[in-house]
C-alpha cells in the first residue's frame, strides 16, 4: 500500500472560520469523512497541501425533516441521515439512499457534503499510482488520452457515483453554497455539469467530464434543502457487485404521485451511469393515465436516450444501462401499488 504524503490539517469551528480557511489555502481541500478523499490521496490521484476539516463546524451537522420540508447540514454523517426518523418517514428515498452507501464504517465517517461532491470514478482512474503509471495515466490526471474512449478529444466519461444526489434530485432539492463572495442558493441539479461533450466549449454550466461540479473557487456546500410534496411516494434501490460496501453499478431513485388510478407525477433519477447524476427528462409525458406497458416502454426509451453506455466500471456499459431501466420499472411499480 502507498504511504500517505504529508499535509497540514486545519480545523475551523465556525462557518466564518471555514470560509476564511478556504480563502487562506486556495490549494487546500475540504475534508468531510475522508472516505474518498483520503483514498485518492493515498493513491496519488490528488495531493492537497492542506486539508480543511469541516466536522468541527457545529452548525453544519444539523438535520431537520418534517412534513413541511427537509434541511441537512453537509457535515451530517450518512449514518445519522439514514437513521433520522423524520427523514425516513417523510423523505424515504433519502434515508434509503443514505443507508445503501458503502458499509457501516464509511457511513459513520462519510458526510452528506462529501457524498454530493464525490469525485467521479473510472476503472482506469481509481487505481494505485504504479498501475496508472504503467498505463501512462489518462487525461483526467496527467495523461493524454482517455482509455475508455481514446478518440474522445479531451473528454472524460468517468461516472458520478454518489447515491444521495439522485434521491435529492427527485425532490427538486436546492443547496446552499458559501464562499469568499458570500452565500448563494441554487438547484442541486445545477451543481452537476459533467456533460462529457466535445462539441461544446467548457463553461461554468457545462463541463467536459473532468470538470464536473459548478462550485466556484473557495466555495463549500453548507446545506441541502427540499420542500415536501404532499402525496409523493419515493424509494431508492441500486445494483452493485457485492451486496455491501460497494459503489453502485447503477442507483435509481423514483418518486411518483398517484391520483386514483392515474399516474399524476413521475420523477426518476440515476447515479453511477454518467459524469453527473441524471434526472430523466420527459417523464411528465408518461403521466396522465394508468401505470401500464405504455409507461414502461416510454421509460425504457428515455433511459436508452439519456443513460451513458461507456465502460467505466467492471461491468459492460450496456449492462448498466439495461439494469438502470429494470430498476426504475420495479420501483415505479412498487410505489404505485403501495
Ligand atoms: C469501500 C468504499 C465503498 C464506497 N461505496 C460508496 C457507495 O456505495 N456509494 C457512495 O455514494 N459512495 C461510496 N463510497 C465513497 C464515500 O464513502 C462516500 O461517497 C462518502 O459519502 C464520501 O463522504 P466523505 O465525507 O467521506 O467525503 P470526503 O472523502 O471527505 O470528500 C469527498 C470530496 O468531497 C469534497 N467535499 C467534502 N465536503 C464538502 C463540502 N461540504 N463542500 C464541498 N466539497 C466537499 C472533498 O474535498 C472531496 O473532494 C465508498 C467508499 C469506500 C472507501
Ligand atoms: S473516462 Fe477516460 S479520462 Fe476519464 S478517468 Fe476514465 S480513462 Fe480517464
Amino acid at each position: 500500500m502507498d504511504a500517505l504524503p504529508s499535509f497540514d490539517l486545519v480545523r475551523p469551528r465556525t462557518l466564518a472560520e471555514l470560509i476564511e480557511a478556504r480563502a487562506a489555502f486556495p490549494d487546500g481541500r475540504v475534508l468531510g469523512g475522508g472516505t474518498d478523499l483520503m483514498v485518492n490521496i493515498r493513491r496519488g490521484i490528488v495531493a492537497p497541501p492542506v486539508l480543511i476539516d469541516i466536522n468541527g463546524v457545529r452548525e453544519l451537522r444539523d438535520i431537520k425533516a418534517d412534513v413541511r420540508g427537509l434541511e441537512i447540514g453537509t457535515a451530517a454523517t450518512l449514518a445519522a441521515l439514514a437513521a433520522h426518523a423524520g427523514v425516513a418517514r417523510h423523505y424515504p428515498v433519502v434515508a434509503q439512499a443514505a443507508g445503501h452507501i458503502a458499509g457501516p464504517t464509511q457511513r459513520n465517517m462519510g458526510t452528506v457534503g462529501g457524498n454530493l461532491a464525490l469525485d467521479t470514478r473510472c476503472i482506469f482512474y481509481n487505481q494505485s499510482e504504479w498501475w496508472r503509471e504503467a498505463n501512462h495515466h489518462c487525461l483526467k490526471t496527467t495523461g493524454e488520452i482517455c482509455h475508455v474512449a481514446p478518440k474522445s478529444r479531451g473528454v472524460c466519461f468517468a461516472t458520478f457515483s454518489g447515491d444521495l444526489a439522485p434521491a435529492l434530485l427527485t425532490l427538486d432539492a436546492e443547496i446552499d453554497v458559501a464562499g469568499p463572495a458570500g452565500r448563494r442558493t441554487m438547484p442541486l441539479a445545477d451543481l452537476y455539469i459533467g456533460y462529457a461533450r466535445q462539441d461544446e466549449p467548457v463553461t461554468e454550466t457545462r463541463g467536459d467530464g473532468k470538470f464536473f461540479l459548478s462550485l466556484r473557487h473557495g466555495e463549500v456546500i453548507v446545506a441541502v434543502k427540499a420542500h415536501n410534496t404532499p402525496g409523493l411516494r419515493s424509494a431508492y434501490d441500486k445494483i452493485r457487485i457485492r451486496k455491501s460496501i460497494e459503489y453502485p453499478v447503477t442507483g435509481v431513485a423514483v418518486a411518483l404521485r398517484r391520483d386514483g388510478d392515474t399516474l399524476a407525477d413521475l420523477r426518476v433519477a440515476f447515479t453511477g451511469t454518467n459524469p453527473r447524476p441524471v434526472r430523466l427528462s420527459g417523464t411528465d409525458k408518461l403521466c396522465g393515465g394508468p401505470l401500464d406497458a405504455r409507461v414502461f416502454a416510454g421509460l425504457d426509451a428515455l433511459v436508452r436516450d439519456q443513460i451513458m453506455a461507456m465502460k467505466t466500471t467492471f461491468t459492460p456499459g450496456h449492462y448498466r444501462r439495461r439494469v438502470a431501466g429494470v430498476l426504475a420499472r420495479r420501483l415505479a411499480q412498487k410505489l404505485f401499488v403501495l
